[in-house]
Order: structure tokens, then C-alpha cells, then sequence
């Protein structure tokens, strides 16, 4: 619940002060048992800053994480830290290239002093729950293919028995037919599991796919958010249309007319006035320019809001 970041920043120069930087602005979400919570926009939009501070690796500066009704904050027991675990896209950078993937997959749970009995059972169960075997354990990082890497590395986040999974990019990196298998694994893992999946991605195939619900950021603040049917198939900030526009469509007949996103993101450091969108909005007025719009509901489509001042007309 409005969860705020910012970050001290050197000046260009060594005679000029630090600068700050808002990266995320009072994001509030929900996340219900066993659902998969979509957060997209284009890079520097604050998507993986909050996944960082959901996963309590990066405390915010203001605000509250609650996981089960309990605050979720430092100092962590062990069992309490692990119930949110963040998984990275950089499969061979999670892992120590050095040593056996059992025995990474093993560390945490020794660290938290299961036995050895226990230890295995967890693992089996978590390498069968993303549909492998246990024949990579003795193998090192390099010697699995790239989904294998990033189903190993899911594996040992599930070993923790988290409530939740913090996934940043976790397919991006994947060819098309190993994203399917993986995402497929998730899906059935949220289903099956009861386990909330925060999945934090550019591809909004994917998360069009995989999420119930997806909340779209823009410049560290949530413009829109709602059930993924209602906000893909009936965007309501020009934001959106533009990033669902950019979406390829492959039969001329399913194309329409399609809004263009202009431009490039402005920069942190100089945050637009009012609407953080307006330099590159089609349908800004003067309005635009002086007041930010807060989030408010979208007619007719029940959890479904969006920040725009022309909401009713656009
Ligand atoms: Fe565009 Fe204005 Fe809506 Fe922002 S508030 S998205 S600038 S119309």
C-alpha cells in the first residue's frame, strides 16, 4: 500500500549535489491466493523496483507490505523471508557456475536447517512441480539448456514453499516454445499450488496469457489496472491502447486502426508536470499539463480504474 522509492543519484558533475529520484510513486496492489497479477511497461517504469521491494529486497521509503495480514518487513525470520521469493530472467547469473545444481537448490533449506531427509523430499516435489527430474542435480549451470536453467532456478524458489513468487522477465530470455512450457508450469503451479505469482514483464502476450489481473505503469505510477480481459480487450488510457497497438497482429483482417506510441519515456530526473504521459498523449489539453490524474474507475467494468482526465471521452 503506497509504496514510494526513490533513489540519491551522483550529479553529472563532481561539484553538483546528489539528485533524487521518485522511481516508484504510492503504488498500492492486491494479490488474492492463487492469482497471477500481471505488471507491465517499458523499461524505467518502475516494474522491477516494485518487485524488488515485494520480495523485500529493497526497503521502500514509504509505505506498507502485508503477506497473510502479517507486515512483511525487516528484520525477517528465515521461514518469513522465504515466503515471497524473487526469481530473475539471468538464469546463469542465479546460480554459482562452479558447483552442482543439487547442491544449490539444496543451500537455502540447509540454511534454514531442514534435514537431509526432508531436504530431498522438497526438492523432488519442487522439480516435479516445474516438470523435471532429478537427473540435473549432479550437473553444473552450463550443462542444462536455458529452460532447464530457468525451470532449476524456479525449483528452488518452490523448495522455500513461498506463498508468493516475485518473477521478473523470467521468460524473455527463453526461445517462444520453451516460454510456452514454462509459462504453462506457472499457470498450473498458481492453479494447483494456491501460490500468488506477481509476474513482471514487457511481453504483454504473456502476461495476456498467464495473469488474471494487470496493472500497467508508466514513469513509477500504476495508470491502469484491472482483470486482463477488460483492460486488453476495452483499454481505457491511451497508454495502454498504445502498448496493446504495438502488440504484432499477424492477419491483415485483424488489424485495426492502431494508436503509435511517440517518443521515448522521459526521464526521471525531469518528471513531466500533471499527467507524466501528456508529451507523448494524442488526446492531451491543457489540463494534461497541470494536474495529475488520480485512479478512478472505469464505467461498467467492476475493478477495472485508470488515471486519465478523459477518461469519459477517449
Ligand atoms: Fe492523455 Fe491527458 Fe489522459 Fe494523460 S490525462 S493520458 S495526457 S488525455
Amino acid at each position: 500500500r503506497d509504496l514510494t522509492a526513490t533513489f540519491s543519484l551522483p550529479g553529472a558533475r563532481l561539484w553538483q549535489r546528489r539528485q533524487q529520484v521518485t522511481a516508484v510513486a504510492q503504488i498500492s496492489l492486491t494479490l488474492d491466493h492463487g492469482e497471477a497479477l500481471g505488471i507491465v511497461g517499458e523499461s524505467g517504469s518502475g516494474k522491477t523496483t516494485v518487485g524488488r521491494m515485494l520480495a523485500g529486497e529493497l526497503r521502500p521509503d514509504a509505505g506498507t507490505i502485508h503477506v497473510a495480514g502479517q507486515p512483511f518487513q525487516p528484520p525477517f525470520t528465515p521461514d518469513r523471508r522465504a515466503a515471497v521469493q524473487l526469481v530473475f530472467q539471468d538464469t546463469l547469473g542465479a546460480f554459482d557456475p562452479r558447483l552442482p545444481i543439487g547442491r544449490q537448490l539444496a543451500e537455502p533449506l540447509v540454511i534454514r536447517g531442514i534435514d537431509a531427509a526432508a531436504r530431498r523430499q522438497r526438492i523432488d516435489q519442487a522439480l516435479a512441480a516445474v516438470g523435471l527430474g532429478s537427473g540435473l542435480l549432479d550437473r553444473l549451470p552450463h550443462e542444462v539448456s536455458g529452460g532447464q536453467r530457468q525451470r532449476a532456478v524456479l525449483a528452488r524458489a518452490l523448495a522455500l514453499n513461498p506463498s508468493v513468487l516475485v518473477l521478473d522477465e523470467p521468460v524473455s530470455a527463453l526461445d517462444v516454445s520453451v516460454q510456452a512450457q514454462v509459462v504453462n508450469h506457472l499457470a498450473g503451479l498458481a492453479r494447483d499450488h494456491g501460490l500468488g505469482l506477481v509476474f513482471i514483464s514487457h511481453d504483454l502476450g504473456v502476461v495476456g496469457h498467464l495473469c488474471d489481473r494487470v496493472a500497467v505503469m508508466y514513469l513509477g505510477r500504476i495508470v491502469e489496472t484491472g482483470p486482463v480481459e477488460a483492460v486488453f480487450d476495452r483499454p481505457a488510457h491511451p497508454y495502454t491502447r498504445a502498448l496493446i497497438d504495438a502488440i504484432p497482429v499477424a492477419h491483415p483482417a485483424a488489424r485495426r486502426r492502431r494508436a503509435r506510441l511517440a517518443g521515448e519515456p522521459p526521464s526521471l530526473l525531469a518528471p513531466p508536470s500533471g499527467c507524466a504521459f501528456h508529451p507523448r498523449c494524442a488526446h492531451a489539453v491543457a489540463a494534461c499539463a497541470t494536474s495529475r490524474p488520480a485512479l478512478r474507475m472505469v464505467a461498467a467494468h467492476p475493478g477495472h480504474q485508470a488515471a486519465c482526465h478523459r477518461l469519459d471521452e477517449v
